[in-house]
């Protein structure tokens, strides 16, 4: 309220005057107050309001006077009664209330009320209201943007000019494990990783100090000092001149998604790989199987006690490191399982810790074993290259001995998964393969399974061996995963599906040859592969046909079909393939007998062409013993 200077003669002596003549406020402030600004009698009826209560409650001058409050605002019973406790009292209310309007939508309001004379009982009430719907959206949205600031999935960090952190959100303290007093007033340098150049820094700084958005990937650092991988966005906050004040930065935690990343091109390279691996491999096994013959051959042509014997000796057993080495390739390339059988995982475990345990002393090997484990289909030889390579790297990560444990278990997955990868819903068996040795980081760990990725120094290691393992697995529809740390060991689960079927025993194969007098027609693409297998099956008895593809097979086989006792077909042929060769005649003589050979099969492509009836299959490169058992166990059969 104005204050009347004593000079000025109609200024009333007591506030008792504003009471008798409300009106005499100053006008001044009554009019350019853009708010309520009533007075009452003492019975609470309105005596005067100012121009913005009409203005405002949409009424007329007349529609207000002598009327109580509750024409201009929403009052309770219990509001009245309090206001009607200020009339002759030194107490001021105030709360908050609608007002009702005539013209407008109703709108928030501050009531201040007051006695006009707190010493008079037959005062009346002075009352302000002040809008408060803009002030109480305000607050509103702020609370609104600040409770999703603090709920964001994102971490926030708001910084000063120099990067001092001045706000983080809980985000923040969850991902990255600093409480908020641990980085206020600290540099946003602590989440520095080590990561990126310092060209990479001024790359953002000048991007922001030009007044613009920075977005990218970064690594950052955790309190404990672990990497994660986040997708920024820092953008710089101006005020009215236009200088920065601070710089905002929303960070998305995004390591599952590099995983993921990750994880999709290692399978699409591993792809790759696969199919380069299994066409050297092809050609590799028939060069071996070219080498192999022949010594055959000149095994048998030479005397048993001349020196030659010895080096055909050593050469067959480079051919063997060959196949070894071929098998490896197979174990990654695409479909490249052969030999199938039931297999009961426990006894092979045994077998091979039992190997292991004799030239491995300082290592205590545990076997936790469940007993009734479900049989899985596999190829025998590279489930064993599996273990073989898993045990040999636990071993070489073990140089000052520890614990192998080995532990298997049947295992149901009901659900189709897809992260990180595609698992089929069914029943699995899984190994577990754990070593206590020097462990791994995770950067080391996203690379095991590359081919020729390896830690180890010249001449100890080749990177094949997870990558074979790997291969085999996926061939094997299975999958692995890899718990290591560094430091404190590995742990290898290895899946692969179960099977019901119960395994049969098997027969023990005989060292010896088995000759023949029947017709053999030999087909092959590869003239290396005619030319020894030819010489093998005649030195072996046989009477020998030879056709260089699947078409020239078929016109002999015609013409000969009577004379003709076997076919050994090669699978992979260029034009038509053995699987359509052997169709194809099996057209013209049901009871036709097949021996399908080759290197190893794409796509199981082997398996399917003994379903549909061939007789047996031989694995590329064999000797005469083998052939031999094979052509006689087909022949024989009735
Ligand atoms: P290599 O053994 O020839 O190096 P692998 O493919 O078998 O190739 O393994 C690749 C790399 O994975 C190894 O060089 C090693 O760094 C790491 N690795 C594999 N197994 C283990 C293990 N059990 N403990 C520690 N590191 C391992
Ligand atoms: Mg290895």
């Amino acid at each position: 309220m104005a204050k009347l200077t004593p000079g000025e003669k109609s200024a009333p002596k007591h506030p008792h005057y504003l009471h008798a003549n409300p009106s005499a406020l100053p006008s001044s402030l009554i009019d350019h107050f853009d708010g309520f600004a009533i007075t009452t009698d003492r019975h609470g009826r309105i005596v005067f309001a100012n121009r913005a209560a009409i203005r405002l409650s949409g009424l007329s001058q007349s529609e207000i006077m002598g009327r109580s409050l509750d024409i201009l605002f929403d009052l309770t019973a219990e509001q009245q009664t309090s206001i009607g406790q200020c009339l002759g009292q030194k107490k001021t209310l105030i709360f908050e209330t609608t007002a009702r309007s005539k013209t407008s939508a109703t709108r928030m309001v501050q009531l201040n009320v007051s006695a006009l004379d707190s010493a008079a009982a037959d005062s009346g009430l002075a009352v302000f209201a002040v809008d408060v719907s803009g002030l109480k959206r305000t607050i509103q949205e702020q609370t609104q943007l600040v409770t999703a600031v603090e709920h964001a999935a994102e971490s926030i960090i708001v910084t000063d000019p120099a990067g001092v952190i001045e706000y983080v959100n809980p985000a923040f303290e969850k991902i990255t494990g600093y409480s908020r007093h641990e980085v206020i007033g600290g540099n946003i340098e602590l989440l520095d990783s080590g990561q990126h150049s310092k060209a990479f820094f001024s790359t953002i700084i000048d991007t922001l100090q030009r007044g613009e958005i920075w977005q990218g990937r970064m690594v950052n650092k955790r309190r404990d000092h672990s990497l994660y991988e986040t997708e920024a966005t820092v953008s710089p906050i101006k005020n009215k001149t236009g200088s920065i004040t601070n710089y905002v930065s929303v960070q998305r935690d995004v390591s599952h998604e590099v995983r993921l990343e990750r994880q999709l091109r290692q399978a699409q390279k591993m792809e790759a790989i696969g199919t380069l691996a299994g066409g050297i491999a092809h050609d590799f096994n028939n060069l071996l199987m070219g080498i192999q013959g022949n010594i055959s051959l000149s095994l048998l042509d030479i005397e048993p006690n001349s020196s030659l014997v010895k080096n055909l000796k050593k050469i067959e057993q480079y051919v063997q490191n060959g196949v070894d080495l071929t098998k490896q390739l197979l174990g990654f390339a695409r479909g490249g399982k052969y030999e199938i059988s039931l297999l009961y995982l426990n006894e092979l475990i045994k077998e091979q810790n039992l190997m292991f345990s004799r030239t491995n002393k300082d290592i205590l090997f545990k076997n936790e074993a469940k007993p009734n484990l479900w049989s899985v289909e596999a190829d025998r030889g590279q489930i064993e290259q599996v273990l073989l390579n898993l045990y040999l790297n636990a071993l070489q990560a073990m140089p000052g001995g520890g614990t192998l444990t080995t532990r298997t278990g049947n295992v149901t997955i009901d659900k189709d998964q897809y992260s990180p990868y595609y698992v089929k819903a069914g029943s699995y068996i899984k190994i577990t393969i754990a070593d206590t040795g020097v462990g791994m980081d995770e950067d080391i760990q996203q690379r095991i399974f590359d081919p020729f990725f390896t830690t180890k120094e010249m001449g100890r290691g080749t990177g094949l061996g997870l990558a074979s393992v790997y291969g085999i697995v996926k061939n094997h529809e299975g999958f692995i995963k890899v718990f290591s740390k560094k430091g404190q060991g590995t742990k290898f689960e290895i899946y692969l599906p179960a099977s019901g079927k119960a395994v049969p025993t098997p027969k023990k194969a005989s060292e010896k040859f088995v000759e023949g007098q029947e017709t053999v027609l030999l087909v092959d693409d590869e003239d290396m592969i005619i030319d020894v297998g030819t010489r093998m099956l005649r030195k072996l008895g046989y009477q020998v046909f030879t056709a260089r593809d699947g078409k020239e097979a078929i016109t002999i086989f015609k013409k000969h079909q009577d004379k003709i006792d076997l076919i050994v077909l090669d699978m992979i042929m260029p034009q038509m393939g053995g699987g359509e060769t052997f169709d194809r005649i099996k057209k013209i003589k049901p009871d036709v007998k097949v021996l399908l050979s080759s290197g190893f099969s794409i796509n199981g492509q082997a398996s399917e062409i003994l379903n549909r009836g061939c007789n047996s299959f031989i694995q590329k490169p064999f000797n005469l013993q083998k052939l031999s058992q094979n052509i006689r166990a087909i022949l024989e059969a009735e």
